[in-house]
């Protein structure tokens, strides 16, 4: 898969957490085969691990780089299995929320689920009630 390909799964990812209007940056890491892709001008330095084979990793900004690419080496990936993203209810796609991807909402049951890579887990609540997070 070449970077052009690689581009338009991180486009598909990034529309799918409802940004619009931004740039993708990139870095090509030959230790592991594979492109790190990231937001131009984002607060916090998050990104796509996305190997030539097509297969990718989403690296949540609480880690840096090198977390996320040691997790990589170990084969963890976020969409190992294509049944990831689907509600458990109704089989419909489920959206990522913002800012972090770490709970999944299906639109049609109205549910929150959390994102434990590799496995949609228990329903949730809404995530962000607290306080302090202004999305
Ligand atoms: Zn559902």
């Amino acid at each position: 898969m070449n970077l052009e390909e690689k581009k338009k799964i991180a486009k598909q990812i990034y529309d799918g957490l409802g940004l619009n209007n931004y740039n993708l940056e990139n870095e090509r890491d030959d230790e592991i085969n594979a492109d790190f892709i990231w937001v131009s001008n984002m607060r916090d330095p998050g990104g796509i691990i996305i190997g030539d084979d097509g297969n990718y990793l989403l690296c949540q900004s609480s880690h840096d780089f090198y977390y996320w690419k040691d997790e990589y080496k170990k084969g963890i990936r976020s969409n190992n299995n294509q049944e990831f993203y689907k509600c458990h209810i109704c089989g419909e796609d489920l959206m990522f929320m913002m800012p972090d991807a770490m709970t999944l909402y299906c639109k049609k049951c109205d549910k929150y689920f959390k994102n434990n890579y590799g496995d949609v887990s228990e329903e949730t609540s809404y995530p962000y009630t607290d306080k302090n997070a202004d999305y």
